[in-house]
C-alpha cells in the first residue's frame, strides 16, 4: 500500500481553493478533514486535483 510520509502530508492540503483544509490518509487516499474530498495516490503520490478527486462518502 502507498504510504506518504508524515512530513510530506504535515505540508499537503486540499487543493480546492475555499478549502485549504489538512488531508489525513486513508488505505491508498487523501481525505480532506474539512470538505470530505478524496484524492488518490499514484506511486507513492498524492493526486490532488480538485476535478479528479472523489466526492465525500455519503454517510
Ligand atoms: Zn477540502
Amino acid at each position: 500500500m502507498p504510504s506518504i510520509s508524515p512530513e510530506l502530508l504535515a505540508i499537503l492540503v486540499c487543493p480546492v481553493t475555499e478549502c485549504h483544509g489538512a488531508l489525513e490518509q486513508h488505505d491508498e487516499r487523501l481525505v480532506c478533514v474539512r470538505c470530505g474530498r478524496r484524492y488518490r495516490i499514484e506511486e507513492g503520490w498524492p493526486v490532488l486535483i480538485p476535478e479528479e478527486a472523489e466526492p465525500p462518502e455519503e454517510s
